[in-house]
């Protein structure tokens, strides 16, 4: 008897998962291998934001919400989305989810029919193939070239739409290239989002993360008209040092949104408790720490950025946010004697003792993908190993 089911069937693991899990059986056999593949800020969650959550639990604020999430928490993404991004949302249309991530799952799944189509730029995050096939859609991929510094133009967006596509997705700033979309750019995409009838999807889960003086912009700030199409995902994984808490929430439309509180109160019934009353000091509290930790991953790039582009072979963009290196490696593979750059980024692993997630997990074959949420000292000591190995084997 066939106990799994069809959906299950094409679903591949994460990629970053094959990676992960061998530089831990390198650690564990005793060799220091340094990781830079980590998707999560290297920060504590900031002291008021753990005295918060002690103080909920402790005044016994510790039962069941409503599935949308606390009022409370409700209005204080109201005050940030008005405070940061200029936008006026009312309860109805915020819900807050299981980190940003299952905000956007529970999304796919309310809006996506067998065979809808969702545009997904290349390079993309993980999760978004994955999550748009396990809610019976079918993405469709468009490619931001290096060229093109990895975003779509407008007319790439205009011809990639068909009779099924329901959404496009724009993350900006983006994992795993780093870059952002200028307001004109983003003006461009939602001009072809409007003409044919599409919704936009706009994860600014990066939001917080820009750098030399490039400014985030939310797409659904450009018109009334824009944000009635555009659906904000957001959270304070990335923004707040807060990944484990699992706190993301999702602005717009009244009618998504109350599908999708209605599908959670069936499958999540709420966000925990004690980590939505932390989130409400995120947002309310001081924001000192959240522009510490900006500034720390700033100078991190700045250093780390002219040594990595100084390596033979790899090219390399400037990341204007998020905190990811995407070079391309394809030259460097192919004069070290690679087949592949997969085949490199496991010759790092094992030869260089960097861990690197290959970029083909992105949809972007030629790069692999370095994270600098981690120390300065480690990432200068990676980027000498992965200097002298390549030039060892040129
Ligand atoms: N969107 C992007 C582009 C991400 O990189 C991540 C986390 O890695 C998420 C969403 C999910 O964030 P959360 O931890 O809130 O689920």
């Amino acid at each position: 008897r066939e106990l799994l089911a069809n959906r299950v069937k094409t679903l591949t693991p994460s990629s970053t998962l094959a990676i992960t899990a061998k530089a831990k059986e390198l650690k564990e056999q005793g060799i220091d291998v340094i990781g830079l593949g980590a998707g999560e800020p290297d920060f504590n969650t900031p002291q008021n934001i753990l005295d918060a959550a002690v103080e909920s639990m402790t005044k016994g604020l510790t039962k069941y919400t409503p599935a949308g999430g606390l009022p409370v928490l409700k209005q204080a993404i109201i005050d940030k989305l008005a405070r940061d991004n200029h936008l006026t949302y009312k309860p109805n249309e915020i819900i807050v989810g299981v980190g940003a991530k299952h905000v956007l799952y529970t999304l796919f799944q309310v809006i996506l029919n067998e065979g809808d189509e969702v545009i997904i730029p290349i390079p993309y995050w993980v999760s978004y193939p994955e999550q748009v096939k396990l809610a019976g859609g079918v993405p469709v991929y468009v490619e931001g070239t290096a060229e093109q510094s990895y975003k779509i133009t407008p007319q790439q967006l205009a011809d990639a739409v068909t009779e099924k596509t329901k959404a496009v997705i724009i993350n900006s700033p983006s994992n795993p290239s780093g870059m952002i979309y200028s307001r004109e750019e983003l003006e461009a995409l939602a001009k072809v989002a409007d003409e044919k009838d599409i919704l936009i999807i706009s994860d600014e889960i990066y939001e917080k993360l820009v750098y030399n003086g490039v400014e985030h912009f939310s797409m659904a700030q450009i018109s009334e008209q824009i944000k009635a199409r555009t659906i904000v995902v957001n959270g304070v994984a990335k923004s707040h040092s807060m990944t484990g808490w699992r706190i993301g929430y999702a602005a717009g439309r009244a009618d998504i949104i109350k599908a999708m509180t209605d599908l959670a109160s069936h499958s999540t019934s709420n966000a925990t408790t004690t980590a939505q009353y932390a989130t409400v000091e995120a947002y309310n509290g001081p924001q000192t720490a959240v522009e510490e930790m900006r500034k720390a991953f700033e100078s991190r790039l700045e250093k780390i950025y002219p040594q990595l582009s100084a390596i033979p072979g790899f090219k390399v963009l400037k990341p204007q946010g998020a905190f990811y290196l995407l070079p391309d490696v394809s030259e460097a593979a192919a004069k070290t004697g690679y087949e592949s750059v997969d085949a490199f980024a496991k010759a790092l692993l094992e030869e260089a003792n960097v861990a690197v997630i290959p970029g083909s997990g992105f949809g972007a074959d030629a790069t692999i993908r370095l994270s600098y949420a981690t120390s300065l000292e480690l990432l200068e000591e990676a980027v000498r190993r992965i200097d002298t190995f390549v030039k060892s084997k040129w």
